[in-house]
């Protein structure tokens, strides 16, 4: 088999990993219905057990085999996908994906991607696939190839690769639960444009809604300051805007937010390689997309969120 996308699909229905290029960051992808392919992610993660997976779908009419989509859901769904915002809804028992891809939940978390090589992959395996950021645990997710490949190549059969991460964070993630719609992490589909389609979101309250959201979390092996622009010698400031900063370091030399969410998991990692006594994160916005980019700040120094 030459054709990449059909082998990383007969790779899928072996249960083997792959790593798989999304918009967002680079995946571990496994067959969602296969308790001991998604068991092997969790392994070669080392993600703890209670974190649970998405599910990767190809389109809504797929997403609609799994999860159980009202109203606010399907236009959520028609609104942002493919694209990088994923719904959590009650799940349709015992179809697509496994117990221990939902961490027992009685819901399950869906997407479909916006980079066409997933949609392709997925398409051609026939069924769900999860695919959390191909990382270590807690580590940065990768947003390269190169990064993906370095952090967990040596668990995939298949490794495709879709060139950098055109959005570079996870994605935005919503429960539409008991007719509640609550952001449970930020990503680049916006509070504003989520409210813009379905109201106001409700607060979230629960953490029980919101399993995998640890404290420390993207976070490289050099501690991590945010909000400064001070330095010491032997610390690497990664900069945003004009003049702040070696612009070789800055996050985006512009201020633009897109930019810098792009490259932020990069970044984090190349001042990382340097072994700097800290990398020191200048202040962003926080409004937008900011939001999103902060939360992953806070989250790589190890601010509770
Ligand atoms: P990722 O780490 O990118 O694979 O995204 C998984 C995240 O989605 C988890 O850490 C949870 O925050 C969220 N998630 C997935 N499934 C559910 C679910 N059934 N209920 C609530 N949150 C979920
Ligand atoms: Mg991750």
């Amino acid at each position: 088999m030459s054709d990449p996308t059909a082998r990383a699909a007969a790779a899928l229905a072996a249960g083997e990993l792959i790593i798989l290029p999304t918009e967002t960051v680079y995946g571990l992808g496994a067959d969602a219905a296969n308790a001991q392919a998604v068991a092997k992610v969790f392994e070669a993660k080392g993600r703890p057990r209670f974190n649970p997976l998405i599910a990767h779908v190809a389109d809504a009419a797929q997403a609609d085999r799994i999860a159980v989509l009202d109203a606010a859901a399907r236009r959520l769904a028609a609104r942002f996908w493919p694209g990088p915002l994923t719904i959590v809804a009650p799940a349709r028992e015992g179809v697509g994906v496994c117990d221990l891809a939902r961490a027992g939940l009685d819901s399950v978390a869906v997407r479909v991607p916006g980079h066409a090589t997933a949609r392709a992959v997925i398409a051609a395996f026939g069924g769900a696939v999860v695919a959390p950021s191909a990382n270590r645990s807690g580590r940065p997710s990768p947003t390269t190839f190169a990064d993906a490949v370095e952090e967990t190549g040596h668990a995939v059969a298949e490794a495709l690769d879709g060139g950098p991460c055109a959005v570079g964070l996870e994605s935005t993630v919503v429960s539409v639960l008991d007719g509640r719609i609550a952001l449970l992490r930020p990503g680049a589909v916006t509070r504003v444009e989520l409210e813009a389609v379905v109201g106001r979101l409700s607060e979230v309250g629960d953490g029980r809604r919101s399993p995998g959201r640890v404290a420390l979390h993207y976070a490289p092996d050099a501690p991590v300051r945010i909000e400064t622009t001070q330095t010491a010698p032997g610390e690497i400031l990664l900069g945003f805007g004009p003049g702040v900063g070696d612009p070789r370091w800055s996050l985006s030399p512009s201020g633009d937010l897109r930019e810098a969410a792009a490259n932020l998991f990069r970044l984090l990692r190349e001042a990382d390689r340097e072994r700097p006594s800290a990398i020191v994160v200048a202040p962003v916005p926080k409004d937008g997309l900011g939001e999103a980019v902060f939360d992953r700040l806070r989250r790589a120094a190890g601010h509770v969120g």
